[in-house]
């Protein structure tokens, strides 16, 4: 078994796993219990970890080009039509930066300070590249 990637959710390495078997190429997962357990600690493992054989390694890595090519969103788009991203309110852009709120990151700070347990920070106040509108996740 080859390394081919790692993910910092389960949810995630099998959205990709499920994508590489639609390729018709083999995958297995590790590491999927301990992130779940044990969060704060999943960069130092790698994450969750997806394998494939080595005889598919480069027909894996071909799969990894088009995801970043964007081949398998427009596949999407056109069977679905739109895939309802997130856009801006004012104008419609999808382009746009995302941050948290500084009350949430209080909260996680006062949280890690109390307990000592580290919890991923949402980003929910959002900036459009084209307008300057600014909007909060509800
Ligand atoms: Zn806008």
């Amino acid at each position: 078994m080859q390394l081919l990637a790692g993910f910092l959710s389960a949810r995630e390495a099998h959205i990709f796993k499920t994508r590489l078997e639609a390729s018709n190429i083999g995958a297995f997962i590790q590491g999927e219990d301990f992130v779940n357990m044990y969060w704060p600690f999943a960069m130092a493992i790698g994450g969750v970890r997806v394998y494939v054989v080595e005889a598919d390694l480069e027909c894996a890595h071909a799969v990894i080009a088009d995801c970043l090519a964007g081949r398998y969103r427009r596949e999407l788009e056109a069977e679905f039509g739109d895939l309802d991203d997130t856009k801006c309110p004012r104008c419609g852009s999808a382009s746009f930066k995302s941050r948290s709120s500084r009350l949430d990151m209080a909260m996680l700070a006062a949280t890690f300070f109390l307990s000592g347990i580290i919890f991923p920070a949402r980003a929910r106040v959002h900036v459009c590249d084209a307008c300057g509108h600014r909007w909060h996740d509800d």
